[in-house]
Formats: structure tokens, sequence, C-alpha cells
């Protein structure tokens, strides 16, 4: 594996297999190790196809393209072997049997919904590494059982309610949720029975007692690995965020008339605090601090800007970390608005605390990926996924895939075939570990 680290996979605009040959996979072709990136990049070209909009990779949750990828999914489930079912948030859930009906099971998969006009990676290849791992173990059990999801929604873009696939999974999708509607005014309940799934079964979604753990695969959608040189990443947790509008409120006026220091210029305190937001997270270990949104009142070139608006978006994998940066930008806020005039008031948007990946299993994925001859690198994520929602009801972890160009929610989103290959090796590794420690406990 570990000559296949640095080899170039060209990317063309024509047919699929031109774009994923590289001299890597060709020299791979056929053989053991190789067989499997080609099949798992193939089915993620064929989900490609199924999409809601025609010449675009959009699915959102349970639409056409939802019911095209279930049908071909099912379909390459089955053929491995597995009982394959819909539960009623729309997850579609293949298992593959262990050595007995009672067997412990193993969690694995990623989401299948996409953001609009979106690549064909994000989630899916997370669903297509698990199959080529089930695929690979060539219909030997194992003694547990391999449940490989494909959640039905992630990215929260039809009801803008994230994570709904995986909070059924955890029970937390309340009557609020199911009434949550639509652009078109559909609810998530009216969803749901539109696709002919009965929403009275949402219970029987979630996880059960023998569940051990939930193993997630996902590319990075950033550009650590590639700027590493890694194909793979073992994540340790995902950054809890805070989003806060601060208001600047000072006085509008007449550009021309009002002298310098007579004015109250709510932009120009913004401005000054928007400075201090990038210093303080550039100075802060792990910290990423964004300021992503603005209004300007009134808006208009020839008056003093009575007030802005202004959103902050901050992260970090240690939550005290996370609010003591937040109470530092809120002072700096009232600062700055002080030395003007202007008066700041803050409020919450959202909050999301931070969650850390379970130990045993991380240490069990990095071994993996050591043994494989990469460097082990362990990173925070800093976008969520679908484990951090499992996490609250089972051991989770994750491993991160190089993302070329860090380029991620766009239809230029790509990976490389040696990248996946090796994915797909820890995969197993992880599951063979998990398989010896399984024995150890069973005598
Ligand atoms: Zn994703």
């Amino acid at each position: 594996m570990n000559g296949l680290r640095s080899l170039p996979v060209e990317k063309k605009t024509a047919g699929f297999e031109e774009v994923y040959t590289s001299p890597a996979a060709a020299a791979m072709d056929g053989a053991a190790d190789g067989a499997g990136a080609s099949y798992a990049l193939d089915l993620c070209a064929r989900i490609a196809r199924c999409t809601d909009v025609e010449g675009t990779i959009t699915r959102l949750f349970l639409s056409a393209g939802t019911r095209q990828v279930h049908a071909l999914l099912r379909m390459e489930m089955e053929s491995l072997g597995m009982q394959v079912r819909v539960d009623a948030a729309g997850n579609l859930r293949g298992m593959y049997a262990g050595q007995s009906a009672d067997a412990p099971v193993l969690l694995t998969g990623s989401h299948v919904d996409t953001v609009p006009d979106a690549g064909r990676f994000d989630g899916v290849l997370g669903v297509a590494i698990a199959l080529a791992a089930v695929r690979a173990l060539g219909r030997r059990r194992l003694r547990f059982a391999i449940e490989v999801i494909a959640f039905s929604e992630e990215e929260g873009i039809r009801f803008r309610l994230p994570y709904l696939g995986s909070r059924a999974l955890v029970r937390t999708i309340g009557v609020q949720e199911l009434a949550r509607v639509d652009e078109a005014g559909v609810s998530v309940a009216e969803a749901i029975d539109r696709f002919r799934l009965n929403v009275e079964e949402l219970g029987a979604a979630a996880i059960t007692a023998g569940t051990f753990a939930f193993l997630e695969v996902h590319i990075e959608q950033g550009p650590v690995l590639e700027a590493l040189g890694l194909p793979l990443g073992v994540v340790t947790g995902v950054a809890g965020q805070m989003q806060v509008e601060v208001i600047f409120r000072g006085r509008a006026n007449h550009a021309g008339t009002t002298p310098m220091h007579l004015r109250h210029d709510a932009l120009a305190a913004a401005a000054a605090w928007i400075g201090c937001v990038e210093a303080l997270a550039k100075r802060t270990d792990g910290l990423v601090a964004t300021v992503g949104t603005m209004r300007v009142s009134p808006g208009a070139a020839n008056v003093v800007p009575g007030t802005a608006v202004v959103s902050v978006d901050v992260r970090h994998a240690l939550d005290e970390v996370r609010r003591s940066a937040m109470r530092d930008l809120l002072a700096a806020a009232e600062r700055e608005g002080g030395r003007r005039g202007v008066t700041v008031t803050a409020r919450e948007l959202s909050r999301q605390e931070a969650v850390r990946m379970e130990t045993g299993l991380v240490e069990r994925m990095a071994a993996a990926v050591g043994e494989a001859g990469f460097p082990v690198h362990r990173m925070v994520s800093g976008a969520g996924h679908d484990a951090m929602i499992l996490a609250k009801a089972v051991p989770a972890a994750m491993l991160f895939v190089r993302t070329p160009g860090g380029v991620s929610h766009h239809p230029d989103e790509t990976v490389a075939a040696a990248d996946v290959e090796a994915a797909i090796g820890v995969l197993l590794s992880v599951m063979e570990r998990l398989e010896s420690s399984t024995a150890e406990v069973s005598g």
C-alpha cells in the first residue's frame, strides 16, 4: 500500500473509466487489493445518476432520486447476500448476517442525500466503501453482523433540518420535527407518508441493544490531508459550534455634514470587530471563527451606517475553549462599539456541543492506518456528520479520505482511487480487529 500514496490520478471530463484510471489503479486492476476501489468508485458513479434534477447530482430527502438510489442499492446489497429494508425515516439498511442470529451488530455507512448540484462522493463514498468491505469478505461470516446504512437525510436541505436519518436511530425525532414543512408546505410526516412509509413505525428505526459500534468513512471536505500528503485521517471528534448574531446600533446620519468625531458609525465598529474575530482565531490553536453574513442599514453610499447585523460562527474541539473565545469576542464587540458610541447586543442562533469519537474504536482505526503503512494523522472534524449523532447512543468512529483541492459540495468533488483502496483496507482491518476482540470476549 505504501507505494500508492503519491501516485497521481488524472481527472478528465470523459466517461467514468477514464476519469478514475490512475497508473496505480490500472496496475492493480484485477489484483486483490485494486478491485475494491474500482467497485466502490463504479458504485458512486452509478449512484450519481440517481438524481432529482437531470444534469446535476441533487437528491433531497425522500425525493425521486432517493427512490432511484434505494432501488440501486437494494439490488447491490441483495447480490452481496444482505437483507434489505427501508426504515420509516427513509434510511436504506442492508444487514449482512453474522455467524449466529443473535450476533451483535456493527453499523457502518453514511448518507446518500446531497446538497443541490453536488459532487458524487460526499456521504455516498462511505456507503460504497462499506459495501466494498462486505464484498471483500467474500460471503465469510463474522462473529458480528454488519448493517450497512444509507442515511436518508444529513444535509438538511429540504426541511432545513439536518441529520433526520441518523436522528431516527437515536430517537430524537419528535412531534416538532415531524410537523416541519418544506417550501411546498409538505410536512416531514406527510413526506414520509408520500414515500409510502409509515411514520408510526419510526420507533423501529432506532438502533437495537445489540448494536456495538458505528463506523463512518467520509471524504474530508477540506484541504488538511492533501496539504500533509496523506490519504487518510483518523477523526477523534467533531468540533463544537456556536453561531451568534451581533447587532451594532449607532446613528445613521449625513455622510457629508457629520464630522468624524461626532459619528456613531455602526459599520465602522463592526468592521473593526471582524478584524478582532480573525486575529483571535489565528492566535488560538484549533479555533476557527467566521463572519459569514452582514446586513447594513440604511445601506446608502451617502449615509453613515446606523445598524450592522453580523453573524459569527465559532468552532473548536473543546467546548471550554469555544465558550471562552465567544466571551472574548463579545467583549471585543462592546469595546469597538464603545469607542464609537455604538451599542452592541448579541443573540444566540445555534449551538452544538463538541462530540468525541470513542477511544477504543479510534485506537483500532489508528492502528489499522499505521499497519497499512501510512502516518497516523488524528484530526477534529470541523463539519457535522451522522457519526456525531450516532455517538450519543453507540461508540462511534470516523475515517476521513483525502479530498483533492479540498473541494466539496460541488460537482468537481473527487477522490483518488488509491486513497479509496486504502480506506477499504482500513475499514476491513478495523472489522478484523473487532472480530478478534469479540473472540476474546466470547472465550
Ligand atoms: Zn457528508
